[in-house]
């Protein structure tokens, strides 16, 4: 055997998979299809926004040509172009009228690097969901298996935020919460008495507001309210993968790493009932190779895995590996999002802050909770995220005005502005699924094809959830109301899972409750491909806090010699 173990893929998932497995002692390679990125060097947060080409604007012709789906992502600008695919240079199929917005980056860090940091638990309710109203199968596993691996991450990967007592967003290991400010403590103020039971607080953002020992040991250091994030950050004050979990996987020595690496699929052994190790196809020479190990983890994010996997084709999974179920590719999911209502809030003229707070408000999800009456015409709920800001000189860019006089006015900072963005949970649905087209890519791998679209619940559940965000806001005094009716195509929430579920059952589920598929033993998927329903919290921590779990298990079956 090459290795003990192989990760496909260094975002999130594989960040943490590589890290508890280098921890356990094995030697562990971590496979990544796009180019190296030197954490610090290969960031442009030390650069002024007139030092940027085009001024961080993306050149129209530029965008046309090769980033016809990734413009649609709000943080894509020159300054992290180098962060996202090329769509031109790796295409993907859906069906006609049916777009699916796959929004991702290739390269070592995946899209810890690129992330919004938003980390919330999901909660006894979540993993019950699809029991209660039978949409979907039921989770193999619950709040209690999962609840000391969210400790376990947070603490690692510092997340701040308050305090709440909200069982339906568990709180968890929080380093201090960044603080609101005065327009965002206004309208808090007003829903909570407005609505008893609904919540506004500090989002829960995965920044080191107050490292501890551990973080600053890794090189971590404090975030500068800079709100540069999205060209990655020198300080290494967020988590991701580059300034967290891969450094502590590469000290215990154990770990080895290839890039430009294309994982083609998993290799099949007959006569062990096992993988044997990974076939890939290098970026650029395009030529194949293979690596073994006793254990193959795919973290190459949910369609990335699945894709992966469905092209792993053999004798006895001719309809790709670990799929006796026929439930590889099904079941895709993404939040309903892209849609919300922002407007205008009066008053506040007097009022300032100081700095540049990354992050944003959170409003938990308030509808169809345990112990309320179930609202009629859809199940599961919706949470809001947004925040206030008050306008500053770069609203000169859209008025009108020229000379002294323009200058004159933008010294004052402008009106303060208050907005919610929607994320509800989408059901799963068979139909909603990826196959492998006959098309291939410039490496030879068929693309992937993607037919997603939101559902009838998801649908109803878009147009409450806008209604409520509407009726918020102006209870909350905010007005001139803008808003943004209709969800954005699935994928848009940048939070796609599902396609490999767990389940208890091997007829109707990939893998077990350990993230194992059933048919493989020794075969792991911990990204979101796992996802046996969607909840309405962003999912990345529930990814780390599965991924650790299950590299612990594999570690002990491996030194069982069970795998
Ligand atoms: C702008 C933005 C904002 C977001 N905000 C939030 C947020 O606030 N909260 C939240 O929870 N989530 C957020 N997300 C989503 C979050 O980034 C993902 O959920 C998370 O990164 C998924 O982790 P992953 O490891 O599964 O995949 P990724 O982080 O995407 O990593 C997958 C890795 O696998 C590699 N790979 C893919 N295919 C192969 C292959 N065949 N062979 C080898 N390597 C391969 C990729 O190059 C990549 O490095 C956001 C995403 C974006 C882009
Ligand atoms: S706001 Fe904090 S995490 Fe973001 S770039 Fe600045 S220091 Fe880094």
């Amino acid at each position: 055997m090459d290795f003990d173990a192989i990760v496909v893929g260094s975002g999130i998932s594989g960040g943490w998979a590589a890290k508890e497995l280098c921890e356990q002692g094995f030697k562990t390679l971590v496979i990544e299809r796009g180019q190296h990125v030197q954490h610090g060097a290969d960031y442009q947060d030390f650069r002024n926004l007139w030092e940027l080409d085009n001024r961080g604007r993306m050149p129209e012709d530029v965008l046309d040509e090769d980033y016809e789906i990734q413009r649609q992502c709000y943080a894509f600008n020159t300054a992290n172009q180098h962060l996202f695919v090329k769509d031109s240079d790796h295409p993907y199929e859906t069906p006609e009228g049916r777009p699916f917005n796959w929004l991702r980056g290739y390269h070592l860090g995946g899209r810890s690097l690129l992330w919004a940091r938003h980390s919330y638990r999901w909660s006894e309710m979540d993993f019950e969901a699809n029991l209660r109203d039978g949409h979907g199968i039921d989770w193999p596993i619950r709040y209690a298996d999962i609840a000391p691996w969210y400790d376990y991450v947070e603490r690692f990967a510092g997340i701040s935020g308050s305090y709440e007592g909200l069982d339906h967003v568990p709180d968890g290991q929080f380093l201090p919460a960044m603080d609101l400010n005065c327009v965002e403590s206004a309208v808090k103020e007003k829903i909570e008495e407005a609505y008893p039971g609904r919540k506004l607080l500090m989002g829960r953002i995965a920044h080191l507001t107050e490292p501890t020992e551990e973080q600053k040991e890794l090189g971590r250091g404090q975030c500068q309210f800079r709100n540069l994030c999205y060209r990655g950050c020198s300080y290494g004050a967020y988590f991701s993968s580059l300034s967290a979990t891969l450094p502590a996987a590469e000290r215990t020595g154990n770990l080895t790493i290839v890039t430009d690496a294309i994982g083609h699929s998993v290799i099949y052994d007959p006569a062990t009932g096992r993988a044997s190790g990974v076939r890939v196809v290098d970026y650029n020479t395009k030529e194949g190779r293979t690596y073994t190990a006793k254990v193959v983890f795919l973290c190459a994010s949910a369609i990335g895995s699945t894709h992966m996997m469905l092209n792993s084709i053999s004798e006895q999974f001719p309809n790709g590996i670990a799929n006796s179920s026929g439930a590889l590719g099904r079941y895709l999911m993404d939040h309903v999002s892209g849609f919300g209502v922002s407007g205008t809030m009066p008053g506040f003229a007097d009022k300032y802050y100081a700095g540049k707070r990354p992050g944003g408000i959170y409003v938990p999800r308030f509808r169809n909770l345990p112990g309320q009456t179930p609202e009629t015409d859809f199940v599961r709920g919706y949470g809001f995220q947004g925040g206030g800001a008050r306008a500053d000189w770069r609203r000169g860019t859209y008025q009108a005005g020229v000379g002294a006089e323009l200058k004159e006015r933008l010294r004052t900072p402008g009106p303060w502005s208050f907005g919610f963005s929607i994320f509800g949970e989408m059901l799963p649905r068979a139909e909603n699924r990826i196959t492998l087209s006959r098309n291939t890519d410039k490496w030879g791998i068929p693309l992937p094809h993607i037919d997603c679209t939101l559902g009838d619940n998801d649908l109803k559940l878009a147009a409450r959830a806008l209604e409520d965000a509407t009726e918020m806001l102006e209870t909350a005094g905010v007005v001139q109301l803008r808003t943004r009716a209709e969800p954005a195509p699935p994928g848009h929430g940048i939070h796609e899972m599902g396609s490999a579920r767990m389940g208890r059952n091997p007829r109707e589920s990939v893998l077990n409750r350990w993230n194992q598929a059933h048919d493989v033993p020794n075969l792991f998927v911990t990204d979101g491909a796992c996802m046996t329903s969607s909840a309405c919290q962003n999912p990345s921590l529930t990814y780390m806090a599965l991924t650790a779990r299950a590299a612990r298990h594999a570690g002990e079956l491996m030194k069982e010699g069970i795998v």
